[in-house]
């Protein structure tokens, strides 16, 4: 027969990793699985200053304490898996789940980690100029725009956080937003009103891109002020020719594997507070839950609670 594990965690982010770290630590038999690179979000994040207990004396990137993370749940046993999983049996006492090469593993709870990725920013010609001019993560292209002029989209704390972190690398950066008014905690807004090379085009949504003086790359949009209807097209400068466009609109839950049998509420999978969702033997946790706060602390503790409850219900299925 083939091997049963104790716990199965879809997803390596900081909500899976704590929850494998709680698993080994309780000697379960434990197989995380992540598809791409550990860290979920925090994986392209380039500072992390509100995770409890991190030194205040060094600059802490989303890598930097991931990479610490996943050491842990190696120390303690836990397996891994890069793989993509295709399909998921949640139901009956020994789960399954099925990756995209047909390998099967089968295990007696699951731990659902699978986070959130950003959503679009819904304009024309977007697919086209993603990774030509327009991004989702400043730490990974923001060295791309040393010196040019670029555009964020958003009026969170991402965005504004992302916004600031990219003057290090533009000339000038702009910060587009639907309102008149951010969303971003208020001493974020407060840091991102006083930087000089950051500034702000209100009530205003992309609606188309395309290329400027350079073929195939971003170097023209469309933009519309939501309360004149008046559009306005912004050009890269000359001697620029490109700029770019960072987009940062909030997340999209990665639920749609277990669709129909779990349940959720707008895509996000609701939980009771042990992070039991209605299938016996399945918890969720981590940005894909819904929840009132997603930070990096609250999908860790969600992690601790879920493999906990998963050894509670292992030891009373004995
Ligand atoms: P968010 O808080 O959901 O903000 C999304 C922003 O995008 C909002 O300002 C929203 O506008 C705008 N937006 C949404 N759809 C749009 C569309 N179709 N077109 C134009 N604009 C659109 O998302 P987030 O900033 O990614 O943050 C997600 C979570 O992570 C939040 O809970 C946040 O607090 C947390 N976070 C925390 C930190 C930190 O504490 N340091 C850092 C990053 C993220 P409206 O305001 O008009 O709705």
């Amino acid at each position: 027969m083939e091997k049963v594990y104790d716990v199965i965690v879809l997803g390596a982010g900081p909500g899976g990793l704590a929850a494998g770290l709680y698993a080994g630590r309780s000697r379960l038999n434990t197989l995380i699985v992540e598809k791409g690179q550990d860290g979920g979000q925090i994986a392209i994040t380039d500072e992390i200053e509100n995770y409890p207990g991190q030194r205040v004396d060094i600059e802490e990137s989303g890598p930097s304490l991931i990479a610490r993370m996943t050491a842990q749940c190696e120390k303690f046993g836990c397996e891994r898996l890069s793989a993509t999983v295709k399909a998921v049996e949640l139901e009956g006492d020994i789960k399954k789940i099925v990756t995209t090469k047909d390998e099967e593993y089968c295990a007696k709870t699951i731990i659902l980690a699978t986070g959130a990725h950003p959503r679009k920013i819904g304009c024309e010609n977007e697919a086209k100029f993603t990774g030509k001019g327009i991004s989702f993560c400043a730490t990974c292209d923001a060295n791309f725009f040393e010196d040019f002029e670029v555009y964020v989209v958003g009026g969170g704390d991402s965005a504004v956080e992302e916004a600031m972190y990219l003057t290090k690398y533009a000339r000038k950066v702009t910060l587009i937003h639907r309102r008149d008014t951010l969303r971003a905690a208020k001493s974020i807004q407060e840091k991102a009103f006083k930087n000089e090379k950051l500034s702000f085009m209100w009530d205003t949504v992309v609606e188309k891109v395309d290329e400027g003086d350079i073929p195939n790359m971003l170097g023209k949009m469309w933009v519309r002020n939501v309360k004149t209807d008046e559009v306005t097209v912004i050009e890269a400068d000359e001697d620029d020719g490109i700029f770019g466009l960072f987009g940062f609109i909030g997340m999209i839950p990665e639920t749609g594997l277990f669709e129909g049998v779990i349940d959720m509420e707008n895509g996000y999978v609701v939980t009771d507070e042990n992070m039991a969702t209605n299938v016996k033997g399945v918890w969720a946790v981590g940005d894909m839950r819904k929840k009132s706060l997603r930070q990096v602390v609250t999908a860790a503790a969600d992690g601790a609670i879920a493999a906990m409850q998963a050894e509670k219900y292992l030891s009373e299925m004995e």
